[in-house]
C-alpha cells in the first residue's frame, strides 16, 4: 500500500517523523507530499523543505518526498497512492481534519483518511512552536533533526 502524507511541514518536526515511520510499518510506502501554498508566505521556501525532509529520511526504505500544489486527492491521484494518511495530537486538530476528509471523500470517494495518532512524547510539537522556541534562541535539537535546527538557528540567529 502506498499512502500520501500531505502537509506544509514548515518545518519537518519529530512529530512528522515518527508519523512517516509509523505510516511504512502499516503501508510499506509513504509519499511526503510539501504543499506549495502559493497564497502563503511560508518560512522556509519550497526547496528547503524538501531537503531538511530528504536529509532526514534518506536512511529509510519506502519514503518518496514530492512537492505539489493545488488538490490532495489529484496529487494522490497523479501518484498512485491508496490513501492520504494525516496525524492528530488533540481534539483541536480533529474538526479541521474531519473538514478535509469530508471534502476529499466527496471529491473522490476512493480515498480514505486514516489518521494515526501521536506519540503522546510528540503531542505539544507543532512547525510554530518550534519556530517560537527557536525565534527566542530555545533549545530545539530534542524538537526536529539536526538539518532543520541548523536552518532554524541560521535564520533567527
Ligand atoms: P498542515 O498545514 O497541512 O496542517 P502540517 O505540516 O502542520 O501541515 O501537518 C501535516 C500533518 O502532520 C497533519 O496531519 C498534522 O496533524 C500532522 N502533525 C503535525 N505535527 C504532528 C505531531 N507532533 N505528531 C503527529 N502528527 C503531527
Amino acid at each position: 500500500m502506498k499512502a500520501l502524507y500531505p502537509g506544509s511541514f514548515d518545518p519537518l518536526t519529530f512529530g512528522h517523523l515518527d508519523l512517516i515511520n509509523r505510516g511504512l510499518d502499516l503501508f510499506g510506502e509513504v509519499i511526503v507530499a510539501v504543499l506549495e501554498h502559493p497564497e502563503k508566505s511560508p518560512t522556509f521556501d519550497l526547496e528547503t523543505r524538501l531537503k531538511q525532509i530528504r536529509e532526514s529520511t534518506n536512511h529509510l526504505d519506502g519514503v518518496k518526498v514530492i512537492s505539489f500544489e493545488g488538490l490532495t486527492v489529484k496529487c494522490a491521484k497523479e501518484n498512485k497512492a491508496n490513501l492520504i494518511l494525516r496525524g492528530l495530537r488533540a481534539m483541536s486538530d480533529f474538526e479541521y481534519e474531519l473538514q478535509i476528509a469530508h471534502t476529499n471523500r466527496s471529491l473522490e470517494a476512493c480515498y480514505e483518511t486514516v489518521f494515526l495518532v501521536t506519540a503522546a512524547h510528540h503531542s505539544f510539537l507543532s512547525s510554530s512552536v518550534v519556530k517560537e522556541v527557536a525565534r527566542f534562541e530555545g533549545k530545539i535539537s530534542h524538537m526536529v533533526p539536526e538539518i532543520v535546527a541548523k536552518d532554524l538557528r541560521r535564520l533567527f540567529n
